[in-house]
């Protein structure tokens, strides 16, 4: 069993490498926050003093940062690449912006590294269930290297082309979440102030044309499905200023490739009203509350 570091032990983090530990892994792991640490090291992982320390003789890092600054910042600014061992394999699964993905790669193999970006899909219950979906950017062979690790994480694993790509098709799918969970939120708020009971409206919509992610899985109104963010006053799950940087990316690579993508940007901005309400670390699925009448 391959020695992993893992960095970033957040909401997606701590249950994908708990994952790894399940599997017999000998885990490294370091967060800037030392009560996520904590988690991992209760269930038998080694603390690491530092990202510098985490990688120390390790085969493969993965980090699970939130947004490219972090990503770039750890790896090249503190020049993290510099001390991870040349035979290592680094697995980035942030959702950063596809130019930093690829700034970050082209570090990685000038020092002879081998790098992939895998953004995952499936949220925090695919994440603890093993469950999630990998989207990878690079080399195929360094997919191939790093398909055993990430089949201990997840059950899909898709080769979206070279590095930058899996971030690509994670900002595409992401803008379209987006969109689906504040459209499920407008027709909940409709059904329910013309006197509908919530839980009836979404059980209907769940089983006709209208069903999606957020109907079947997670359900943005209080109460309506047991285990998800809205039941547990949007705590945990998906973070509102998380999705904003997402659909931010995703309007970045419009502009850059002149796409329209209109109904993308009326997301951003209701998100960004919603964020702006002081929501930002609610999970996004509270977008519901800004149609919400009673
Ligand atoms: P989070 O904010 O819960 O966790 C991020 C963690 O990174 C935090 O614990 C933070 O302390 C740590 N961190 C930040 N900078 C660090 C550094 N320099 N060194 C060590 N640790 C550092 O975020 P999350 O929800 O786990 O999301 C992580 C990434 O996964 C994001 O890019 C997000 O867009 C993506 N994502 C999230 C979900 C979800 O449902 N939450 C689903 C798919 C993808």
């Amino acid at each position: 069993m391959s020695t992993i570091a893992f960095i970033g032990l957040g909401n997606m983090g701590a249950p994908m490498a708990l994952n790894l530990v399940k599997a017999g892994h000998d885990l490294k792991v370091y967060d800037l926050v030392p009560a996520a640490v904590k988690t991992l090291t209760d269930a038998g992982a080694r603390a690491a003093a530092s990202a510098d320390d985490a990688v120390q003789g390790v085969d493969v890092v993965i980090s699970m940062l939130p947004a490219s600054k972090h990503v770039e910042g750890l790896y090249l600014d503190q020049g993290l690449l510099g001390k991870i061992p040349s035979s290592a394999l680094v697995i980035e699964c942030s959702t950063i912006a596809p130019d930093a993905a690829r700034r970050v790669a082209a570090a990685a193999e000038a020092r002879g590294l081998a790098m992939v970006d895998a953004p995952v899909s499936g949220g925090t219950a695919g994440a603890a269930a093993g469950t999630l979906t990998f989207i990878v950017g690079g080399p195929e062979a360094a997919l191939e290297r790093a398909r055993p690790v990430l089949e201990k994480m997840g059950k899909n694993i898709f080769h979206a082309g070279p590095a930058g790509a899996g971030q690509v098709a994670k900002i595409c799918n992401n803008m379209l979440l987006g969109i689906l969970m504040a459209g499920t939120s407008e027709a909940l708020a409709l059904g329910v102030a013309n006197g509908l009971d919530p839980k009836v409206l979404s059980d209907i919509i769940a089983k006709s044309s209208g069903r999606n992610w957020a109907t079947e899985l997670y359900n943005p109104w209080p109460g309506v499905m047991e285990h998800v963010p809205a039941s547990k006053g949007y705590a945990g799950g998906f973070g509102v200023d998380l999705m904003l940087k997402d659909l931010g990316l995703a309007a970045e690579a419009a502009l850059s490739t002149r796409s329209s993508i209109p109904l993308g940007e009326l997301a951003r901005n209701l998100y960004s009203l919603h964020s702006a309400g002081g929501s930002g670390r609610l999970d996004f699925s509270s977008i519901v509350n800004l149609f919400r009448k009673e």
